[in-house]
């Protein structure tokens, strides 16, 4: 066997970092030839809406790091994700494809197996080293179904948790998606009734070790962070990331997908950041029809305070990040981008995400782009979806778009700006992932108009909705019956579409 100098550094890197599993060992026999294009660095942070962060006009100052960083990026001021829950969001992020076309829909889901060498990892995996890591396990059944494609997957270690769970899928890191299937998710989850006294048994003692990080902890008046399997501390977290990301730079170019899980709930801010913002009654009551959870807005303005101050603390970290980098001269050559796999809502009674609503704070979320060597700020203001990230990354890698790829290349980083372009979001999860998509949300933007279709839902009559955007962005008014020629154009594109997206699982019913 032939190996290159770069192959055997990647080797030699990989082996020298002590807490990764012998899987993650790359294929030695793949050459790469010496390159000068840019690494490229995907920074997920879960849940985080555009319509609370202060760079994009919030009313608290959450995000001075992000207002900072603006200064020297390209900042997307209309850009949605294609699903409102981490696995259609992911999903569709990392294969540029929608959610009724991969079907990864449901809580926990998987896309179906004909897409799982079609993702940013294996499309670029020929020129460039590939690496993600998520706290997310949703992200990570995901991650391993796309194992194929990625030399080094990150597997979460004592390096990035502070209080270790028994979770079982730590070690069984070759298989994660049986073993979360089988046991994680069963055993842990809380989602399934535990089928023997033995099960009971880990689920209570697996409750047990949660509670107790609830309680104070010391800079963390609320507990400590933590994503249902493991406490962290999130300057613990990204000093891990950011030390990774020095580490693959050793080796560029190199593609670096970071999900982090905060600010996800639970929200758990640092006591410096608690009590940091004033009180606002942002946004005003809205109606609560069709809300599933009918939270008080008292209450719901209280876990927006968590979320804002949470949200703050994230920033933070993103700016000592962002900064390390910039001073280890890992950002002359990369091109990081800083972006959600969905939003978070805090109206119409319910807060959260997993929720039947698409309206624009679950799915509007934030995307800013540093460019190596970007020195201006420029903004882009056509709607941009999720599912643009694929075709941008292979044309920022010189690399050609492969026909069956959704999305666009990004305006500002090489493709055109398209302010009537459609740009859907599915939210279906409990829609089955193998038939026909019949109960679901879908929304359609197009311009300023925005059209949600609520279908097949028990006790729900099939609804539109229509909204201005730039005239309404709280979404209040319903224009559906008072716009007739809006309403019906984009009413059969949406449904023209979903027929198209519904076909082949139609024809698999009727056998
Ligand atoms: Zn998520």
């Amino acid at each position: 066997m032939n190996l290159g100098r770069r192959d055997f550094l990647k080797a030699l890197t990989v082996l020298s970092a002590g807490s990764l599993a012998a899987a993650s060992l790359p294929s030695l026999g793949r050459l790469r030839a010496p390159s000068d294009k840019p690494n490229l660095v995907i920074l997920v942070l879960d849940a985080l809406t555009a319509r609370n962060l202060s760079v994009y006009g919030y009313a608290r100052q959450t995000t001075p790091n992000l207002d900072r960083l603006a200064a020297r990026a390209t900042v997307y001021h209309a850009h949605y994700s294609a699903g409102n829950f981490t696995t259609p969001g992911t999903a569709s992020m990392l294969t540029g494809l929608l959610p009724w076309t991969h079907r990864g829909i449901n809580l926990g889901g998987l896309i179906h197996e004909q897409f799982v060498d079609q993702n940013i990892f294996s499309l670029l995996q020929d020129e460039y080293f590939t690496a993600a890591f998520t706290q997310n396990y949703y992200a990570d059944i995901l991650l391993g179904q796309f194992r194929r494609g990625i030399d080094r997957h990150i597997i979460s270690s004592s390096y990035y948790e502070q209080v270790d769970r028994p979770l079982l899928g730590q070690y069984f890191p070759n298989d994660p998606v049986p073993t979360y299937y089988g046991l994680d998710d069963f055993v842990f989850s809380g989602r399934s009734v535990p089928s023997s006294p033995f099960f009971a048994f880990l689920a209570d003692l697996f409750q047990e070790t949660a509670s107790l990080e609830d309680h104070p902890q010391a800079g963390y008046p609320y507990g400590l962070p933590n994503n249902f399997f493991y406490s962290y501390r999130n300057d613990v977290a990204f000093a891990g990331i950011q030390q990774e990301i020095l580490n693959l730079a050793q080796q560029s170019p190199f593609l670096g997908y970071f999900h982090m899980f905060s600010p996800h709930e639970p929200y758990r801010p640092r006591q410096e950041f608690v009590g940091k913002f004033p009180k606002l009654d942002m946004p005003f009551k809205k109606p609560t029809k069709f809300s599933t959870l009918d939270i008080s807005h008292e209450s719901i303005q209280a876990r927006r305070m968590d979320y804002d101050e949470y949200v703050a603390d994230v920033d933070s970290e993103i700016g000592k990040l962002v900064d390390g980098l910039s001073a280890a001269g890992v950002m002359d050559n990369t091109c990081f981008i800083i972006t959600s796999d969905h939003g978070e809502m805090f109206e119409r009674g319910e807060y959260g995400h997993i929720t039947r609503f698409l309206y624009d704070a679950v799915i509007h979320i934030p995307l800013l782009v540093l460019a190596p060597g970007q020195t201006a700020r420029a903004d882009v203001t056509a709607p941009t979806s999720g599912l643009d990230l694929a075709p941008t990354l292979l044309h920022l890698a010189g690399k050609p778009v492969p026909a069956g790829l959704g999305g666009r290349i990004l305006p500002g980083l090489g493709g055109r700006a398209d302010s009537e372009r459609s740009i859907f979001t599915v939210e279906a999860k409990e829609n089955s992932s193998f038939g026909p998509l019949i109960q679901g949300t879908i929304s359609l933007i197009q311009g300023h108009s925005k059209l949600i279709h609520y279908m097949g839902y028990p006790k729900k009559p099939e609804t539109f909705e229509l909204y201005n955007l730039q005239d309404d962005p709280e979404e209040m008014k319903d224009l559906f019956e008072a716009d007739t020629s809006t309403a019906s154009s984009m009413k059969e594109e949406m449904l023209d579409s979903l027929a198209d997206a519904n076909r082949p699982f139609v024809k698999n019913q009727s056998k």
